[in-house]
């Protein structure tokens, strides 16, 4: 087959791993900088051309789009998908999924188990905000942040307050979020591809610190999930449309509970926590998946 990995950097360990995987199995991978794609979008014939070359007879698409690039990075894998070529996540999906309002919604909607969580636009009635999520201490964070950046644990009421009002006064979307205390800084990422959880670990966050980000210095171990941890994370990746993606969860006193999905999740921590070969895994699920024409957007 050929596959195209959608990435702004082969040297990624994501990108390397799922390139590696690709041609140990025999496949022709071509790293494509989706930045550096230009297209031509209405002709009879949609096409992509990348340094000077059309890129044909592609079979599949993985696509590893960054939080920072979501709007072009889209843009390339929906003309893939208008050329008819298998996109492994669609570009609907990876967009609601970097939209945390919105896939939140979509998410309660279905009765998956989410943090009280509430959103507002105005500076006004801040206070009641805070009391109708709950009080403090309370999570805020900003709707398009990454990497636990824009997420900020204030413990009492006027912290919050302040950082609520600060956030907007810089006209920021943001969240404000029941605080997980019991998660004591853990929180459980499931690795779902295909509808299933391949992988699972648990990530701690560092000292003084409750986001378990390893960005911010948090550390991954192999964890058992519970059958209930399971179908959660198997559900939330069925609503947002996602074949691969990383689920967020935190253990709290009334079950799981989801914080985000994310649409690109990192191969490096979860393979050296757990030391299984997840991209061959995605690479497997692509052999067995990746039918001409099928593009149509899925999830609900
Ligand atoms: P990002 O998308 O930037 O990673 P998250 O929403 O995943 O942001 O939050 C980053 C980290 O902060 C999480 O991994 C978790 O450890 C912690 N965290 C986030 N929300 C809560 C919450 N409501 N209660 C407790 N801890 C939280
Ligand atoms: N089809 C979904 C719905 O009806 C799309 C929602 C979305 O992704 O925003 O809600």
């Amino acid at each position: 087959m050929k596959i195209v990995i959608l990435s702004r950097k082969s040297s990624l360990y994501s990108t390397q791993a799922l390139a590696d995987a690709g041609r140990e199995a025999g496949h022709d991978i071509q790293v494509i900088n989706p930045l550096r794609c230009y297209m031509n979008i209405t002709s009879h014939n949609p096409s992509i051309h990348y340094k000077g070359e059309q890129v044909t007879n592609v079979d599949a698409v993985i696509p590893r789009i960054g939080a920072s690039i979501t709007f072009f990075g889209c843009a390339v894998v929906r003309q893939f998908e208008m050329m008819g070529v298998h996109c492994v996540n669609e570009s609907i999906a990876i967009t609601r999924s970097r939209d945390k309002l919105r896939s939140l919604q979509l998410l309660s909607r279905k009765g998956i188990g989410l943090p009280i969580t509430g959103f507002a636009s105005s500076t006004q009635f801040t206070g009641d905000l805070i009391e109708m999520v709950g009080g403090a201490p309370l999570v805020v964070k900003l709707i398009e942040g990454t990497q636990g950046i824009g997420v900020v644990l204030t413990e009492n009421r006027q912290a919050a307050e302040s950082v609520i009002q600060a956030f907007q006064g810089l006209k920021a979307n943001i969240l404000v979020q029941e605080y997980i205390k019991e998660a004591k800084g853990s929180d459980i990422r499931c690795f779902v591809v295909g509808g299933k959880v391949i992988a699972a670990m648990k990530r701690t966050a560092g000292k003084d610190e409750f986001r378990s980000n390893i960005h911010r210095g948090g550390t991954a171990t192999q964890v058992k999930i519970t059958p209930e941890e399971r179908s959660t994370a198997v559900r939330a990746a069925k609503i947002m449309g996602l074949n691969i993606c990383g689920v967020d969860l935190l253990r709290s006193n009334h079950g799981p509970v989801v914080m985000e999905v994310n649409s690109s999740p990192g191969l490096e921590g979860i393979e050296k926590a757990t030391g299984l070969n997840i991209a061959a895994k995605i690479i497997k699920f692509i052999e067995k998946n990746a039918k001409p024409g099928k593009t149509q957007t899925r999830g609900k």
